[in-house]
């Protein structure tokens, strides 16, 4: 593997792993677009961390962004491997906790819904490939897998939570379908890494428990992606 490419959404998820490597920013590479590139070498591997940047003085986060700082960073960087790292909202009843760090085994969208025959159905929840070695890899590490589901808003309305019940997702976020809608177009593999900040049958409120649990999240994606890291490029 001569090239990774870490897709990640808001700078506070990445900044431990930013430090963690000492990575440095290349100023500018995406103008005008706000996208931010991080890069460092690691035993011959390139190591890349790209960030959607910000608008209304905001991190970008959705599924906008993510397809368009994805796009770009597929054309410009021409990664091996793309890694979408982030948090997500989990389920209790799937047995998941806080900062819990999980590799997804598949990814939909929940909140796409087109009436239609089977196709347009098809088409609406994605259900895109993932880097055929996702599993292999969480199992020799450890990790936990489940199926990542991804829709535009932070909270769940009653409709997304049937779509998601009924398609089996277990890790809702914002990005990763979209991440892997582009990946799958272009045929580049993504892993997805994603960290619980909050839990979506916990009945607490899901802006204040993200806020809350984002820096712990955050943390444990360092630490899960520094072994993943290790365990990818000990195999060049
Ligand atoms: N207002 C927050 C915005 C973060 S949006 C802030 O300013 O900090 C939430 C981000 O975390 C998205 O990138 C999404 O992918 C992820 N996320 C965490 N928990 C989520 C949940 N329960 N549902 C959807 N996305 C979630």
């Amino acid at each position: 593997m001569k090239h990774i490419c870490y897709i990640v959404a808001m700078q506070a998820e990445a900044q431990p792993f930013i430090e963690e490597y000492n990575m440095e920013e290349i100023p500018g590479f995406f103008a005008p677009y706000p996208f931010r590139l991080y890069q460092t070498s690691i035993g011959g591997c390139r190591l890349s961390v790209v960030l959607n940047g910000q608008q209304h003085g905001t991190d970008l986060v959705g599924c906008e962004a993510a397809s368009i700082t994805t796009m770009a960073a597929l054309q410009r960087l021409t990664p091996d491997l793309v890694i979408n790292s982030g948090t997500c909202g989990a389920f209790k009843a799937d047995g998941a906790a806080i900062a819990d760090v999980y590799i997804g085994n598949a990814v939909m969208f929940h909140d796409r819904r087109v009436p239609g025959d089977d196709q347009w159905g098809t088409q609406a929840l994605g259900n895109y490939p993932l880097w055929q070695n996702s599993e292999s890899l969480a199992a020799e590490l450890g990790f936990k897998m489940g199926k990542v589901t991804t829709g535009s808003s932070l909270d769940m309305q009653p409709i997304d939570e049937e779509i998601i019940r009924r398609n089996g997702g277990q890790l809702k976020d914002m990005e990763a379908a979209a991440i892997a809608f582009v990946c799958s177009l272009a045929h580049v593999p993504l892993l997805l890494v994603k960290s619980v900040t909050d839990l979506c049958d916990g009945g607490e409120k899901t802006y204040d428990e993200f806020c809350r649990n984002l820096s712990a999240a955050s943390h444990a994606l360092r630490g899960a992606n520094q072994r993943i890291v290790k365990h990818l490029t000990g195999k060049n």
